[in-house]
């Protein structure tokens, strides 16, 4: 893992399977700016279930666990780094709630999601989980927007 200054401008994200799939990555994209966000970093790509396990594992004694890490790895997913001040409250804002039975309004699992496993997007849930998270998937050198 490396470090970054201003890690509380970056957060990382995930357009899981189920939203590749049916082609709204371009749909969430749009919000995702619309909301002021800059996407610095993008890249589609499949996640192993090797890479899942470790990706996930601080949900490792979950009873959904095993089904996540199948799942993530099932299709492709789009990862990204997405910088904004206060990136990774306002990107859990904007994604709304894990299931989307819950979630507000105006929000891209309410308007996307499947259901709470099959929710369209993962974001970082604080500075230090975003800075491992873009660092699990990127290198420095692959974040070049501004
Ligand atoms: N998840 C699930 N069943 C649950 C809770 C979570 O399938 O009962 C999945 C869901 O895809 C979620 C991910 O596990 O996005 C990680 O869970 P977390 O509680 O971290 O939710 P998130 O941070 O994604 O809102
Ligand atoms: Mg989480």
């Amino acid at each position: 893992m490396y470090r970054f200054f201003m890690a509380n401008n970056l957060t990382f994200s995930i357009i899981k399977p189920d939203a590749v799939s049916r082609h709204i990555t371009g749909k969430i994209n749009s919000m995702i700016e619309n909301a002021g966000f800059s996407i610095i970093a993008q890249k589609l790509i499949r996640i192993t279930k090797e890479q899942a396990q470790k990706f996930y594992d601080v949900h490792q004694d979950k009873p959904f666990y095993e089904d996540l890490c199948n799942y993530i790895s099932s299709g492709a997913v789009v990862v990204q780094v997405l910088k904004k001040e206060n990136a990774v409250a306002d990107y859990r804002k904007l994604m709304g709630a894990t299931n989307p039975a819950n979630a507000e309004e105006g929000t891209i699992r309410k308007k996307y999601a499947i259901s709470i496993d099959q929710n369209s997007v993962h974001g970082s849930d604080a500075e230090d989980t975003a800075e491992r998270e873009i660092s699990f998937f990127f290198s420095k050198t692959e974040l070049v927007g501004c």
